[in-house]
């Protein structure tokens, strides 16, 4: 196995672990790196430079990743959940002790700021294998009804790729399954980074499987014939495609899709905090989120107030070199997704759109903070998903006109509600369309809750027990299975 040796400050440290790898990266299949096949390269989005040369997965490879896990699944099961979580606690203190390292590789594959990748994007994966850790040990005391489904075949998105890969892999494997996983293209780094981790904690062979690619590899893995489920986070375009490829096939399916999530203030919202935690909802991650508040719904009274003061700390926000620490808004992922924000926002022609007053770099793949105003409820813009730092807005003047048009959309992923009056959240609150409904907050996640969507935003949760159930079948499938609604009572170990 190999150290990483101490914790990177900058990128030049960080490189040292793709340099230890010879920047050229096979698929991590069985255990071991497969020889690279140099099929393509994963650059850095904030200047343009090539970080690395992955392998586009082919038949071959997946046929060798799903054996190689279906061979070790029933000894991973076999293990019982105390067994299991031994190694689950020993990827979950990996991943604490490499932290520096991989919040560098993700910001230089990724764009995002690393004050972000520091403190959500690792912290949260790390929490997701402790809990995952935890839950294992209660399966056969608290789900005795319930065995694993066997191997799945997992695809993750580029916008959180490590803390996607742990939503997908921890409960995978605490509930007895094997897997192969596959990263999106435009970054693989921190998911070959988690492949040697799984090799230092001493995972058996076969269990954790990543094969890198791009589309054509993802539809590789849909379609094997030997997968026992597909879990997939992604486009909803995809999703569809997904769906139709797996339909009466008997394999499990979970999709957790795009979305257009409203954030709605109403007049007597503390409007500082509203427009700090508008910030938060839309300029995290560049707005590449998948529950971003891309859709600001404000009651006419306060309208104009609002937008100003949303201007003024837009101005304010600092732009640039995602690996500053000052930075509040980085890369985006890649120029086809620079071109499709851009296109998109030109595509406007009934709102009128204002971009933040901030530096830009010379280079690199960088979107200003952009607020759009005056659209209509039916216009391109409010309707479909950007997935860019650019945020809609429109206004409303009742409690029921904000609900109507909160729900006017084909997606259900998440809402933010922003009142002093707790009468008004809760009323509103169970109106919403949407998987999620924060109060007065945003972003907000655990391990330990579900998350998910409804309508187009997908089906299924991931997290929390729900999640957990996602990977399990009943034991005995005349029997009928115990409902799963928490450890007596309690929400599940913290750690
Ligand atoms: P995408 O659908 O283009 O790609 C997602 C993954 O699917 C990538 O790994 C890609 O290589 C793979 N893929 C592409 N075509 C495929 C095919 N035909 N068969 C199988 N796999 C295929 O999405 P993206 O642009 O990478 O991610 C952005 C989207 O993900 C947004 O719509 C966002 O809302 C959504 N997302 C949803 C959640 C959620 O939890 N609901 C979380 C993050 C992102």
């Amino acid at each position: 196995t190999m150290e990483y040796g101490p914790a990177p400050e900058n990128a030049a440290d960080a490189f040292a672990w793709l340099v230890d790898q010879g920047d050229r990266f096979g698929h991590f299949i069985n255990g071991a790196f497969t020889p690279p096949k140099d099929s393509f390269t994963s650059k850095n989005p904030a200047n343009g430079e090539t970080l690395a040369t992955l392998s586009q997965g082919t038949q071959d490879d997946v046929d060798f990743a799903v054996s190689a896990a279906r061979k070790a699944q029933p000894k991973w099961e076999k293990l019982g959940g105390h067994g299991r979580a031994k190694y689950l606690y020993a990827i979950a203190r990996l991943l604490q002790k490499h932290a520096r390292l991989l919040a560098v590789l993700e910001t230089l594959d990724n764009g995002k700021p690393i004050r972000e990748s520091r403190d959500i994007d690792i912290p949260q994966a790390q929490r997701h294998f402790y809990f995952h850790a935890g839950m294992a040990q209660l399966m056969s005391s608290e789900l005795p009804d319930r065995a694993a489904l066997g191997v799945c075949g997992q695809i993750v998105p580029w916008n959180f790729p490590l803390l996607m890969l742990a939503w997908k892999i921890a409960p995978a494997l605490a509930m007895g399954n094997t897997v192969v996983l596959k990263p999106a293209e435009y970054t693989s780094l921190t998911a070959l980074a988690f492949a040697d981790i799984c090799r230092q904690a001493g995972l058996p062979a076969g269990v954790v499987n990543i094969v890198t690619g791009d589309g054509a590899t993802g539809e590789l893995i849909v379609n094997h014939t030997d997968i026992d489920k597909i879990a997939f986070t992604g486009s909803t375009d995809v999703g569809r495609k997904i769906r139709r490829a797996t339909a009466g096939s008997g394999r499990a399916l979970t999709l957790e899709l795009g979305g257009k999530s409203p954030y709605i203030v109403f007049e007597d919202a503390d409007i500082d905090s509203a427009i700090e935690g508008l910030v938060d909802a839309i300029w995290f991650n560049q707005g590449q989120v998948c529950c971003a508040g891309s859709r600001l719904l404000v009651q006419e009274g306060i309208a104009e107030r609002f937008y100003t003061k949303l201007r003024a700390r837009m101005d304010g926000l600092r732009l640039g070199n995602p690996l500053d620490k000052c930075i509040d808004v980085g890369a985006i992922v890649d120029p086809v997704q620079l071109q499709t924000i851009t296109e998109m926002v030109a595509s406007n022609s009934d709102g009128h759109t204002y971009a933040a007053a901030v530096d830009m770099p010379v280079e690199g793949c960088f979107y200003p903070p952009t607020l759009i105003t005056g659209l209509a409820p039916s216009s391109r813009l409010m309707q479909e998903e950007i997935f860019g730092p650019v945020l809609v807005a429109t206004t409303f003047r009742t409690p029921a006109e904000a609900v109507q048009l909160a729900n006017n959309t084909r997606y259900g992923l998440a809402a933010s509600v922003w009142t002093e009056n707790v009468n008004l959240a809760l009323d509103i609150a169970p109106q919403l369309v949407a998987g999620v409904v924060w109060v007065n907050a945003t972003n907000l996640f655990d391990a330990a809750a579900g998350f998910g969507g409804m309508r187009e935003s997908g089906f299924g949760r991931e997290g929390g027990w729900e999640g957990l159930a996602a990977y399990t079948k009943p034991v005995s499938p005349n029997k009928p299975l115990a409902r799963i609604d928490g450890f007596k009572g309690d929400k599940g170990p913290q750690d």
